[in-house]
């Protein structure tokens, strides 16, 4: 069976819920929660419960909760191939509203550790029909070096470009097969590799012609894949690759969902996507992108971020 290998970031989330987010100067009092995540997990656990087998390869400090990494890993049924570093493991500070919307503070600690030669060792066996998921929360030697990695073994990389203040160069998008930014990161991109300025809460209102010419612009080799939030998403091909699907752009809308709290609903979607890609290769993207639709939507209707991926399976 092909599996999905995830590069990227393990934290562990401290999270406050306030009723609304703290402006500059404010002391607030809101209910706290502290629960796994990061990224790269959070992407993780949502293909593994999405029904893949998955490996996570990540860097982890020598401290209880990279204890808490390695027996989540166990409990979840996912291969973890971390690498042990003095940092400690990574912490987020997360501030969720009444309205489930968040801002979020990293702090990198062990992630920052991780390097190309422990990831090509980590990634080997890698084989056609896998799938490699990446985002930015690690170095960008490492995740570029994990796509290179992916492309050479023949398997699909699917690029996350997240979190949005990263600044990257074009050839890590080059490296990408799918590309899946929402509108803040989607923006961030097209501001520095087009030199388009659209405000982010603009990209949702943008016609589907003008959506699709600045995802080519942008990557003229990849997939996009636009998340909007609970707008759904946009799909942009490349005429080369349409990937079953009929259209080379078309929008998908959301599922309908009692959203709590979106944070990680990228992570369900990005996550769900790689499984749906590796499990039914044969299957027209639209099928994938409607079921990580779904997938997301349900990951938004609990608190908390690895832990809310719902058990959803591919096909099931
Ligand atoms: P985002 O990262 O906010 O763009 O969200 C990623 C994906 O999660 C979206 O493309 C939707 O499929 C799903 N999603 C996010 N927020 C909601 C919501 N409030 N209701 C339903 N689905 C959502």
């Amino acid at each position: 069976m092909a599996h999905v290998a995830v590069v990227g970031s393990f934290n562990l989330d401290h999270v406050w819920r306030v009723a609304t987010l703290p402006p500059p100067g404010a002391t607030l009092a809101g209910d706290y929660a502290c629960g796994p995540g990061g990224k790269g997990f959070n992407q993780a656990v949502a293909a593994r419960r999405a029904g893949a087998m998955v490996r996570f390869v990540c860097a982890l400090g020598a401290d209880a909760a990279a204890q808490q990494a390695h027996a989540l890993c166990d409990d979840e049924g996912i291969d973890l191939r971390a690498c042990t570093t003095q940092a400690p493991t990574g912490t987020a500070g997360i501030f969720v509203d009444g309205e489930g919307r968040n801002c979020i503070v990293i702090g990198p600690g062990a992630n920052a550790a991780l390097t190309p030669d422990f990831v090509a060792e980590a990634l080997h066996g890698l084989t056609q029909g896998d799938v490699l998921v990446a985002q930015l929360e690690s170095p960008l030697p490492a995740v570029a070096h994990a796509l290179a990695c992916a492309r050479a073994a023949g398997a699909t990389t699917l690029l996350n470009p997240a979190p949005a203040n990263v600044a990257i160069d074009a050839t890590l998008l080059d490296q990408a097969d799918l590309l899946t930014p929402n509108e803040t990161e989607f923006a961030a991109l097209l501001a520095r590799h087009v030199g388009e300025r659209i405000a982010a809460d603009h990209v949702a209102t943008l016609d589907q012609g003008r959506l699709h010419a600045l995802c080519r612009a942008l990557a003229p080799q990849a997939t996009v894949v636009v998340t909007l939030g609970a707008s759904g998403c946009f799909v942009s091909h490349p005429e080369s690759a349409l990937r079953g699907d009929r259209h080379a752009c078309y929008r998908v809308p959301a599922e309908p969902a009692q959203a709590v709290d979106t944070t990680g609903a990228g992570d369900a979607f990005s996550g769900a996507l790689a499984a749906a890609l590796a499990l039914c290769p044969a299957q027209p993207f639209e099928e994938h992108v409607r079921f990580a639709g779904r997938y997301a939507a349900r990951s938004t209707e609990h608190p908390g971020a690895a832990l809310a991926m719902p058990r959803l399976v591919v096909g099931g």
